[in-house]
């Protein structure tokens, strides 16, 4: 039998894992809860239903796993302790300040209704945060560097948006090569947060905006853009659309250790990720772990985990025998 899928929140993320669905044989899409009217929402899937949320406690029997899939920000915090009472659930909560009070909350509303939660999965948190902590675990003896990009940050992004003057904007965090390639060559540089990464703009201002004081607005904003060097370039909506309209991301994990008993010996592990779009891999890391989650349901475990708590093999749809003669 399959694993019946439920996603709770269709927007890129719940897009995303309704594909990645499809491309996983032991899976099926049951359905999709919303909290907007479902008649408004048109889905990918004809099998699959599409509810409101309120309706998605009648569907305890016939979901598996609860994908959700709403904004970190205001959505997860509440909703996934809420689910997790009554589904095996996986959401991709990336406020990573708030990971440990998330962890307690999901905890103990999975504990009390005998199931399993999986937070905080994607790529960062999530397949970067396994990286830095295996990379950690093998070579005690280092330095730790993430860079993030060539990619688009959402929340940089509605940063520019909400200053006056401006219509529309993409914010792009690229990595600066020099620091990379200082960190590949094992020079173990001390990297300050403006030497690590640089901010490009693009803004569509409103009719009659000031474009200087929207640039000296941007570069100055403290927290996002103060401490970086930002470029920040002023084009029309039509070009916004046709240039920047995609969501693409990535970024690399680094650690360079050093072993021997004199610790002469250097070694570099790097994990790198160029994405086309970061919804739709963070959802196929997602379902990959809603797999994780049945797994582990099927065999009584309760409570809250993340990442560092499964193991490999319960994400993959292959067997032990298979992996072990085909990937070991
Ligand atoms: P999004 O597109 O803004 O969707 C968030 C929610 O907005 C949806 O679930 C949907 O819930 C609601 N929504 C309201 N009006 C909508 C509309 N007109 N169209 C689409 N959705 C609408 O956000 P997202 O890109 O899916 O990202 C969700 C979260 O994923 C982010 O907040 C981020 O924290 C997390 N994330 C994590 C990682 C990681 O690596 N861990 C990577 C990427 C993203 P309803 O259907 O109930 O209205």
């Amino acid at each position: 039998m399959s694993i019946r899928i439920g996603i709770l929140g269709y927007g890129n993320l719940g897009r995303g894992v309704e594909c990645a669905i499809k491309q996983n044989p032991d899976m099926e899409l049951a359905a999709v809860f919303t909290r907007r009217d479902p008649a408004g929402v048109s889905i990918l899937t004809k099998e699959a239903a599409v509810c409101s949320a309120a309706e998605a406690m009648e569907w305890k029997d016939r979901i598996d796993v609860m994908i959700l899939c709403g904004g970190s920000a205001t959505d997860l915090p509440v909703q996934t302790p809420e689910y997790a009472g009554a589904f095996n659930v996986v959401d991709s909560f990336d406020t990573h300040a708030r990971i440990p009070e998330h962890f307690a909350n999901v905890d103990a509303a999975a504990k009390a209704g005998n199931k399993v939660g999986i937070i905080s999965v994607g790529w960062d948190p999530g397949m970067f945060s396994l990286n830095r902590m295996y990379a950690n675990a093998i070579l005690p003896q280092g330095n730790d560097y993430t860079f993030w990009g060539k990619g688009v940050s959402q929340g940089h992004s509605d940063a520019i948006r909400r200053i006056p003057g401006v219509k529309d904007a993409k914010q792009y965090t690229i990595p600066v090569e020099a620091a990379l390639e200082s960190v590949r060559n094992g020079e173990n540089p001390c990297l300050s947060t403006r030497e690590k990464h640089t901010r490009e703009c693009f803004v569509v201002l409103e009719p009659g905006a000031d474009a200087a004081s929207v640039e000296n607005a941007i570069i100055t904003m403290p927290n996002y853009f103060a401490d970086y060097d930002t470029t920040v370039h002023f084009i029309s909506e039509e070009e916004l659309r046709a240039k920047h309209s995609g969501i693409p991301h990535g970024g690399f994990v680094l650690r360079s250790g050093k072993t021997g008993w004199e610790e002469e010996h250097n070694h570099l592990i790097e994990y790198s990720l160029k994405l086309d779009s970061n919804p739709e891999f963070t959802s196929c890391v997602i379902v990959a772990y809603a797999r994780a989650a049945y797994r582990l349901a099927s065999q009584g475990v309760t409570g809250c985990k993340t990442v560092f708590d499964i193991p490999p093999a319960y994400l993959s749809v292959k067997s032990g025998e298979e992996l072990r003669g085909s990937m070991l």
